[in-house]
């Protein structure tokens, strides 16, 4: 073998670090997974073959270099892999906590099929957790002087945090908006503690503000300031605002007092891990209740998994298609299982009733435009769940940010998302740019993390082609005193 810290996939067995067992993590809000060891770290990023053609990195969205990282930590080259898997990506620890791995990188690994994939996810978060506490992630490096340039920023979640990063290394002033008490959009309100711990994401809130970014928290663009008063303020700006609009199910009693929204649900929980003091806690908490979660995405999974922790006397999940069909990780699935969620497939809610929910048995019929098999009722097939607390958990859509803005001229697409030059990233208004959710519609943490980055680099050459056409003062022409009024202003 000519590289014999490589390729050991033939005599090494693939290892995910090892879960804490179910009746521990089953009552607390830490993440499941032990940290790798470094020993263990070295030996499953060995079993990496180095392929030509790497799959894995190919369906990354950050396009990683996988391989790279993965011989660099196989070599004990630490931080040189830290350094490698940090060029491409703000946010590496995260995604490797909780990207659907199996359905990107790891999913597509040349060895998945026969000896099963590298463990890139795992590697991935234990080289940068490794780097932070060796001291090797540094502050911000800001290679020029551009302070005289502000970009506005609505929304602090990764897709807002990633341009922030990346505009305030090229120098520019950044100011955050955020509606929330705190930053990190759903890294910090959606997603529970058990998948990402807190801690990690304020690490990377922390080092964006040290960095000189400024965070407005509680400031909704809408009801603190309109688009147009925040366009005034700032040379550009960036709406990252993510998608909010829970999605209904049109069945009587789904708005009764014991049916709650999955968001709302997962915010109080969110709140409580945080020490926070929730309003109307009690109808928030699941502790002894039966309850039933409506939906088979990544938020059914995460608000099961929260009813089980909080205490429920027995969790459902009912899903209108089947297990192969469902949108949530398989591997997510796998976790609430062995944490005692009961999935009931092919079921869909009927009637919401004040013992539970009246729910209907369907099976799939023919594949529909979108190549997926459509659910149908199974003639006669009614059945009862009972439940104290329902939770509707059907997707999110965009809210009507033309209205909320108060700006008509911002075009959206027909789902609501904001209409953007799929080069330039910028909306029907000049100047203003869009990223993440808001403009793909309800995705992932690793896409906003891409699409935040991408759209720094687009904002700064609008920059810098307007100060070029002479429309605007350059960065270094830029005078201290217009510098010291827009601040002042923002
Ligand atoms: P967001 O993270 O939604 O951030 C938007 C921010 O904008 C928020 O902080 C919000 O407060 C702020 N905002 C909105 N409107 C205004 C306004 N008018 N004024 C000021 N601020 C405003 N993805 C994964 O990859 N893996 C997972 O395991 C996963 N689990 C998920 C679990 C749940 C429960 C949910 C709901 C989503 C999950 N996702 C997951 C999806 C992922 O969280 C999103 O795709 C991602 O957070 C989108 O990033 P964003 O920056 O576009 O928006
Ligand atoms: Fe895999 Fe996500 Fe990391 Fe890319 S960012 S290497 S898809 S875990
Ligand atoms: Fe290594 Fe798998 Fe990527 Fe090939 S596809 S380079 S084996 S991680």
């Amino acid at each position: 073998m000519a590289n014999t810290k490589m390729l050991h996939f033939i005599d090494t067995s693939q290892a995910q670090p090892a879960k804490r067992a179910v009746e521990e993590r089953a009552h607390d809000f830490l993440e499941i997974s032990r940290p790798f060891i470094i020993a263990k770290a070295e030996e499953q990023a060995s079993r990496c073959s180095q392929c030509g053609v790497p799959f894995c990195q190919v369906h990354c969205p950050l396009q990683n270099n996988i391989p790279d990282w993965l011989k660099l930590t196989a070599e004990g080259r630490l931080e040189e892999a830290y350094e490698i898997s940090s060029a491409t990506s703000t946010m590496p620890e995260i995604c490797g906590r909780i990207c659907p791995q199996d359905r990107l990188c790891e999913g597509n690994c040349v060895i998945e099929k026969d000896f099963g994939a590298v463990t890139i996810g795992a590697v991935e978060k234990f080289i940068t957790d490794n780097a932070w506490e060796m001291g090797w992630v540094k502050p911000i490096n800001i290679v020029a002087d551009r302070s005289g340039q502000s970009v506005g920023i609505i929304g602090a979640g990764p897709a807002g945090m990633a341009a922030a990063e990346r505009l305030r290394i090229k120098g520019y002033t950044v100011h955050v908006y955020d509606r929330h008490d705190r930053a990190g959009g759903l890294l910090t309100y959606g997603i529970p503690g058990f998948k990402l711990e807190k801690f990690v994401v304020q690490r990377r809130v922390d080092r964006l503000e040290q960095a000189g970014i400024i965070i407005h928290r509680n400031f909704e663009v809408g009801r603190d300031a309109s688009l147009a008063e925040l366009q005034a303020r700032h040379d550009a700006l960036l709406v990252a605002t993510g998608v909010y609009r829970p999605r209904d199910v049109n069945v009587p009693g789904a708005h009764g007092p014991h049916v709650l929204d999955a968001l709302d649900y997962l915010i109080a929980s969110n709140r409580a891990d945080f020490g926070d003091t929730v309003v109307e806690a009690a109808q928030f908490d699941a502790a002894g209740k039966h309850v039933v979660v409506i939906g088979g995405g990544d938020t059914a999974m995460d608000c099961v998994r929260t009813a089980i922790r909080q205490g429920a006397a027995s969790v459902k999940c009912l899903y209108r298609r089947d297990r192969t069909n469902m949108p949530g990780s398989a591997r997510e699935v796998a976790h609430a299982e062995e944490e005692g969620v009961e999935f009931v497939w092919l079921a869909a809610p009927a009637a919401i009733t004040d013992s539970g929910v009246s729910a209907q048995r369907m099976r799939l019929g023919l594949a529909g435009p979108d190549g997926r098999r459509a659910p149908e009722p199974e003639p006669g097939g009614i059945f009862e769940a009972q439940a104290d607390l329902v939770i509707k958990a059907l997707g999110f859509d965009p809210e009507d940010l033309p209205v909320l803005f108060g700006a008509s001229d911002l075009a959206v697409t027909r789902w609501g998302t904001l209409r953007v030059d799929h080069k330039t990233m910028m909306t029907s208004l000049p100047g203003v740019f869009a990223a993440g959710d808001i403009v793909r519609g309800a995705s992932l943490v690793v896409w906003a993390a891409r699409d935040g980055q991408d759209v720094a680099v687009q904002i700064h050459n609008w920059l810098r082609a307007r100060a070029a056409q002479g429309t605007e003062a350059g960065p270094q022409e830029a005078s201290a005193s217009a510098a010291a009024d827009k601040r002042k202003a923002a």
